[in-house]
């Protein structure tokens, strides 16, 4: 039936399709003192009916003239009449009704309302919400109450899901079965499941406000319970991958060579570099797979991470694997190793453009079992790369790859042994470390990528002053384009960045500056005395290396682009970031884009220009990246403003099994869930003891603690 379409197909599912709203009709109205607008349930009596032409429709609309008890008159409209209503309206039939009471030549009118028949009685129904079992409790269920308002399944109408989910809760609500330890009901003093779900739908209490907040116990036992469910599942897979077998590195002389390589860098690393490496060598010492997730902001210095713990591995004679989502970043890595360590940490780079020659001599240093760091691209997932011995696979900016492309890349690591001391065969999977320059917010660290161990890094290396914001509008453009100049006068370089490539004619999208035409109106008319480049996702690799290139050796000052540039691109001399309606991102985004500047010694600027239509709302968001440039704040207020999809890519987001749980406004719930799930897996990971045994059930009905499903890595 209907509800089969949005995957409802077990009594449970229905009991938990919640509410989306609530309305309260705990009063009945008289029509005199309704507020225009305002959604009244008001008892009313039907004076009569008349049908008049829709103008140009070849339609007949429908007006139900009715007065209240005190002969004050409202009428009902329908512009669509379904069959066999008008019959319905005789004279003197007594009706409840509700909806937005809006005036129409000053009279009174609902339009489209919703009804229920023949209840003269009404108003001293009793209030109760059915009980299971009890077949006599009252149906006070459109009106004398709060009342649930569900989202429309095909055009089933909310009052007709109400009526489902009410005889639902009053013949199956007895039989849920209680999934949630009872050590966790008492601690939080939490409601059991059947009164939770009865009141989630037909609430008691009269404060609709807190009801719309979310902000009953009913509420909060049934967001403890989604998030507990989770975080035990998540939990779980991390301790069974921790039982998984991976070569133990450091005490062969690894950690000697890490430190050796340390002491060569030019600078000296920040606490938060040091404190990311320590926790780095101690998951490669055991013998058990790292997955590790290493956040901090673009120019925290995580590639210095990735070296030193390479370092290790390749003096205990393993092979190391850093995948980049770009050429220019992967070069970037590889010159950057050079240049730092010298012939001191043996690094090759595999990139497209890798010659047939040079690749075919690299695959036959890599099946020799070398021990080398090898540096690429997408080039590395190929079938044809294999290594003799990888251990330790590192993954940058992760989420410009999706999962599979990371579990190709792992699988190169992955052999079969044999165990020396007791002779059988086991699998061994390499470490994997993730690099990520977008700041993870602490909720969505913990259920997006829960099977993660996560390290931060959040101090920056010293000497670099926060880049100058400022966000744009109207006017101010002229100033902007001014201190823009004078920064360009003194020999520096400046990125523009644009949301399309090219003008676009599609609705919504005529009034967006493109970089292809603002590209030639800075060139002729703004800049005219400086060179122009332009770099877009549409043009050639070689096009796109060479236009890079010309930047980085400042034979252009200003280098024109969509977000292509988002990831790794690494110019010191560049000072000014100006992003053009900057409204259209995400401020994460914009806090990345921003991370281009201020990468040398001289003070940099960041100019965010919104769009003269921008609204006030948007503004205030935009200024937040003004007062900050620590990216976890900004992650926070991106979460708070844009949801999840932000971070994670809307696939993945949307496969966050939530149904009433929100990352942002249950905050306090999930830290207390995942706390409990943690204490739960310490004392009984497999759901063993008597407590546990309704929660073990609950997982083994769904099939899920077997599953696979939930690795993210
Ligand atoms: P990201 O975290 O964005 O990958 P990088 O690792 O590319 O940052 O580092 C950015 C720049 O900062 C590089 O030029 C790097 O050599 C330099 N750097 C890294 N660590 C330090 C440090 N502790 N002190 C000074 N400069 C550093
Ligand atoms: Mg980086």
């Amino acid at each position: 039936m209907i509800f089969v379409s949005r995957g409802i197909s077990t009594v449970r599912d229905v009991l938990t399709f919640f509410p989306r709203a609530y309305e309260d009709r705990t009063k009945m109205a008289k029509v005199d003192e309704v507020e225009e607008g305002a959604v009244a349930t008001l008892p009313l009596t039907v004076v009569g009916t008349r049908k008049i032409p829709m103008r140009g429709r070849g339609r007949m609309m429908l007006e139900v003239r009715c007065e209240d008890s005190g002969g004050s008159p409202l009428i009902l409209k329908y512009f669509y009449v379904p069959r066999g209503l008008e019959a319905k309206f005789t004279a003197g039939a007594q009706l409840i009704v509700t909806g937005p009471v809006k005036k129409f030549m000053n009279r009174p009118e609902i339009v489209h309302p919703e009804i229920t028949w023949g209840a003269s009685a009404a108003p001293d129904l009793p209030m109760v919400a059915p009980q299971a079992g009890s077949a006599t409790s009252v149906p006070a269920r459109d009106f004398g109450r709060v009342v649930p308002i569900y989202v429309e399944i095909e055009g089933v109408p909310s009052r007709a899901l109400r009526k489902v989910l009410w005889e639902a809760l009053e013949r199956y609500s007895g039989f849920l079965s209680e999934d949630l330890p009872e050590r966790s009901l008492i601690q939080h003093a939490l409601p059991r499941l059947a009164p939770a779900i009865r009141s989630i739908h037909f609430p008691d209490e009269e404060r609709v406000a807190d009801l719309l907040a979310f902000n009953t116990p009913a509420h909060w036992r049934l967001v403890y319970e989604e998030f507990f469910k989770f975080e035990y599942l998540v939990l779980r897979q991390r301790m069974r991958a921790e039982k998984e077998a991976a070569p133990s590195i450091g005490d062969a002389g690894g950690r000697e060579a890490s430190l050796a390589l340390e002491k060569i860098l030019p600078f000296p690393l920040t606490g938060d570099q040091t404190k990311v490496i320590a926790e780095v060598l101690a998951d490669l010492a055991k013998p058990h797979p790292m997955n590790r997730l290493v956040q901090g902001d673009v120019g925290s210095g995580k590639t210095a991470v990735a070296f030193l713990t390479s370092g290790a591995v390749l003096a205990e004679g393993g092979q190391v694997t850093l995948m980049a989502p770009t050429e220019i970043l992967a070069e970037q890595h590889f010159k950057n190793a050079i240049k730092l360590f010298g012939g001191r940490l043996n690094v090759a780079l595999l990139t497209g453009k890798t010659s047939t020659g040079d690749r075919a001599k690299l695959l036959s240093r890599l099946k020799s079992g070398e021990p080398m760091l090898l540096i690429g691209t997408h080039a590395l997932l190929e079938d044809s790369v294999k290594f003799a011995n990888l251990q330790f696979v590192l993954i940058d900016e992760q989420h410009r790859f999706g999962v599979e492309q990371r579990r190709v890349l792992r699988s190169k690591g992955t052999r079969s042994e044999i165990d020396r001391v007791t002779g059988l065969t086991q699998i061994v999977l390499p470490h994997t470390l993730i690099l990520t320059a977008t700041p993870i917010p602490r909720t969505l660290a913990l259920t997006a990528y829960g099977d993660l161990a996560v390290s931060s890094v959040r101090e920056m290396p010293p000497g670099r002053a926060p880049v100058k914001t400022q966000v744009i509008r109207g006017d101010a453009r002229v100033h902007a384009y001014e201190k823009i100049r004078s920064e360009l006068q003194k020999g520096h370089q400046a990125f523009f960045i644009y949301p399309l490539v090219n003008d676009s004619e599609a609705e919504g999208f005529t009034e967006l500056r493109s970089a292809v035409s603002e590209a030639e109106r800075l060139a002729a008319d703004v800049f005219p005395e400086f060179k122009v480049g332009l770099l877009h996702g549409q043009l050639k690799a070689d096009d796109k290396a060479r236009i890079m290139d010309q930047f980085a050796r400042n034979e252009l000052q200003i280098l024109v682009s969509t977000t292509v540039i988002e990831v790794g691109v690494d110019v010191p001399n560049s000072t000014v970031m100006a992003v053009e309606h900057s409204e259209r991102f995400g401020l994460s985004q914009l806090h990345q884009l921003r991370g281009r500047v201020g990468r040398g010694q001289a003070q940099s600027y960041c100019f965010f220009f919104a769009s003269r239509k921008t609204g006030e709302n948007t503004t205030a968001r935009l200024e937040v990246l003004e007062e900050t440039t620590d990216g976890f704040k900004i992650a926070e207020a991106d979460l708070e403003i844009r949801g999840p999809g932000e971070f994670l890519g809307t696939r993945q987001a949307g496969s966050l099994p939530f149904k009433l749980a929100h990352l942002v406004r249950d905050r306090d719930w999930l830290l207390k869930a995942r706390d409990d799930a943690a204490l739960l897996l310490s004392e009984d990971a497999d759901l063993m003891l008597p407590e546990n045994r309704s929660l073990r059930e609950y997982f083994i009905r769904e099939g899920k603690l077997q599953s696979d499903r939930l690795k993210t890595s």
